[in-house]
């Protein structure tokens, strides 16, 4: 890239504050480096705090490498990560592995106490599922205890279920069942502290993307469980009442079966905070009926307002395996973009840098002008409809990126 026309004549674009930036593993890695280099490196003086999270630097630092990013993220306040194995069995002798890693999302997830949104990039000429949506529906799941943190038995003969409690203070004991024969039993939790990070992490998000929140539970039947839920939100959303109030945003509590029916009813354009199993289920529909995986970024939101922004799919390791073959890939790159757009908006916002917000603007539209001429990757070619697609590989789907940046940028 050095030495281009371009390169002489135009001025990049400022920072003051590093972004934190996660690299991480396989096709991503690879859409990382040519994302980089073909569209921010030449418009931007780009500066990060980089750390290398491809396994095998996980691996070299016992994982260290993750947790020292997740604490710059904290420091710093905006990272933007690229997509990373999340190591099993099979990956255990790929990369001759001293442990079974522990997720890095979930570590870096725990480390900033935050929640993730999940939104679809949307164009015209790809249809959702859902007739009436016409714009983004963005999943916010609480990512912490409930069926995920719970105990089970499997009961065999007779005799009394009991819940107990047994604090300093407080001794609750309640009989769950008198079974008079074989059948399951359950227990589960959630915290104050975790439901309440949630719900600030929600209105945050809500305020920042201008956008109503709805939260949804099933308080009627769950009279203490869910509806602490629902109280610490109605609790939390009165320190954000007035922000609200003034960008004409609303709050909707709802409960889940009443919520489910007027998603699919609306015209979407808001964000849907669920209970962690309600999330895990609603996520992948909603997901799956705007269309690709691959059009799909993901956000965490911590509760005082640290963000992490990264594509929703992973490290498209069938497409890596016919990379290093030196077969062509038509990876999308889209969800990775959007992820240093995003970013890079948020470093501007915080900076108070209005051309880096200008860029990461920019940045998406040209996306969009590129998609909308038909110029696409193979996993969106059946899908477009009322364009005629040409598909193309992943290096020139970007260079047309490039060249409809330049002239946004012009
Ligand atoms: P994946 O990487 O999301 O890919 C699954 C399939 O979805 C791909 O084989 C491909 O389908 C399609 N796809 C996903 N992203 C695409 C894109 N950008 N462009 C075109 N097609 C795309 O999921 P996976 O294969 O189950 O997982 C691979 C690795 O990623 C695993 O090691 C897992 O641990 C990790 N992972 C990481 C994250 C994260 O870091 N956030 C999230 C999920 C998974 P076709 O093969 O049909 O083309
Ligand atoms: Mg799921």
């Amino acid at each position: 890239m050095a030495g281009t026309e371009e390169e002489k004549t135009m001025e990049k674009i400022k920072m003051t504050t590093p972004l934190v930036e996660m690299d991480g593993d396989e096709m991503t890695r690879i859409l990382w480096a040519m994302i980089k280099d073909k569209l921010i490196l030449p418009f931007v003086d780009l500066k990060t705090e980089y750390y290398d999270l491809g396994l095998l630097h996980r691996n070299e630092t016992r994982d260290q490498v993750t947790v020292d990013a997740a604490l710059a993220a904290k420091k710093y306040g905006v990272a933007v990560k690229c997509a990373t194995i999340t190591p099993n069995a099979a990956r255990m002798t790929e990369y001759s592995l001293h442990q079974m890693w522990k997720s890095p999302n979930g570590t870096i997830r725990s480390i900033l106490d935050g929640t993730v949104f999940r939104t679809p990039i949307t164009i015209p000429s790809i249809k959702p599922a859902v007739r009436s949506w016409k714009k983004p529906i963005t999943i916010a799941r609480h990512a912490y205890g409930d069926v995920y943190k719970n105990v089970e038995i499997r009961v065999e003969e007779a005799g009394t279920a009991k819940l107990v409690f047994d604090g300093a203070n407080q001794h609750e004991e309640v009989v769950i069942h008198e079974f008079q024969g074989p059948g399951v039993l359950q227990g589960m939790h959630n915290t104050d502290k975790s439901i309440r990070s949630f719900a600030h992490s929600c209105f945050k998000f809500a305020v920042d993307t201008r956008q109503d929140l709805w939260f949804s539970t099933k308080d009627t039947i769950s009279k203490k469980y869910d509806a602490r839920f629902r109280e610490i939100f109605d609790e939390v959303y009165q320190e954000y009442k007035s922000d609200f109030e003034r960008l004409g945003l609303e709050y909707f509590y709802t409960l889940i079966d009443d919520a489910v029916a007027r998603v699919i009813r609306s015209e979407g354009g808001y964000i849907w905070a669920c209970k962690n199993y309600d999330g895990d289920v609603m996520s992948d529909m909603v997901s799956t009926a705007f269309g690709s995986l691959a059009m799909m970024t993901s956000v965490l939101v911590s509760p005082d307002g640290k963000f992490e922004f990264e594509a929703a799919h992973g490290t498209v390791t069938r497409h890596y395996y016919k990379y290093l073959k030196g077969e062509e890939t038509s990876t999308n790159p889209m969800a990775t973009i959007f992820a240093w757009s995003g970013a890079l908006r948020k470093r501007g916002e915080i900076d108070g840098l209005p051309e880096l917000v200008e860029f990461g603007n920019k940045l998406e539209d040209a996306c969009f002008d590129t998609l909308n001429a038909g110029i696409v990757t193979k996993d969106l070619v059946n899908i477009m409809e009322g364009v005629e697609p040409t598909p193309v590989n992943s290096e020139q789907f970007l260079k047309a990126i490039r060249a409809n940046l330049e002239k946004r940028l012009a």
